[in-house]
């Protein structure tokens, strides 16, 4: 379909959907076409352009999906302080061993690893003098108003909607 001829008609109702490319969690949408149901979202972070129809299938019309490890190895300022947010099963459960990184340790990240097809990016993080492969997404930077602490929670958002 070729989206450039459909007319958009301006909406009042607020409405906001999470955007595919960089994980903001408040796009709005930014217009309607009542007659072939298609609303339109536009996203004011990254401007990506999406028009989604009646049966709630998305495309994306302006912008493209992101590379995340490229674009996080990129865009994070390495190295920074992280804080374990996720107790593994072990420490939860007190079954079998619990592994070295517990929840609540500060450690601190060093570079993107690789990305995991159940866990997402893994990254090189470092407790003491060792070094381990961690899920991003189970942590948190440790300084909350910081550009890393705001991309990593772009991307938790993302990845768990996905
Ligand atoms: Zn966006």
């Amino acid at each position: 379909m070729d989206y450039s001829t459909i007319l958009f008609e301006d909406e009042f109702e607020a409405d906001c959907e999470l955007c595919d490319i960089c994980g903001n969690d408040a796009m709005p949408r930014s217009g309607y076409n009542e007659k072939q149901d298609l609303l339109k979202f536009e996203c004011p972070e990254c401007g990506g352009i999406f028009i989604e129809d009646g049966k709630g299938d998305t495309v994306i019309v302006r912008g493209e999906k992101r590379d995340w490890p490229k674009y996080l190895a990129e865009n994070l300022n390495f190295p920074f302080d992280a804080i374990v947010m996720e107790a593994s099963d072990e420490e939860m459960f007190g079954i079998g061993k619990p592994g070295p990184i517990r929840y609540g340790d500060v450690l601190t990240v060093m570079s993107v690893d690789f990305e995991d097809a159940l866990y997402g990016v893994l990254v090189t993080v470092k407790k003491g003098r060792k070094k381990y492969s961690f899920p991003l997404m189970d942590l948190a930077a440790k300084d909350k108003d910081s550009h890393n602490a705001k991309l990593i929670s772009k991307y938790g958002t993302l990845l768990s909607s996905w």
